[in-house]
């Protein structure tokens, strides 16, 4: 993880610095939400962000915050 990119939380809890604030944006992340974005650690990424699958409910939810409609499956 490229120092400066998290913050720590508890004596073993980090977070991504900017997932705190408001709005949301992690620091890792580049481009423009909603036009064309991407994490610029994709093979350092967190576990949290490894888990997080593509049209999951938590992905869903972190659309709807940024005012994006839901993943639609593949026709
Ligand atoms: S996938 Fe990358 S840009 Fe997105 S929250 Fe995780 S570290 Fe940040």
């Amino acid at each position: 993880m490229p120092v400066g990119l998290a913050v720590e939380v508890t004596g073993n809890t980090w977070r991504m610095r900017g997932t705190d604030h408001m709005p949301v944006r992690c620091a890792a992340l580049t481009g423009k939400i909603g036009e064309r974005a991407g994490c610029g650690i994709y093979e350092w990424r967190p576990n949290p962000c490894r888990e997080l699958e593509p049209g999951s409910q938590g992905c869903d939810r972190a659309r709807a915050r940024h005012g994006l409609p839901p993943l639609q499956p593949p026709a």
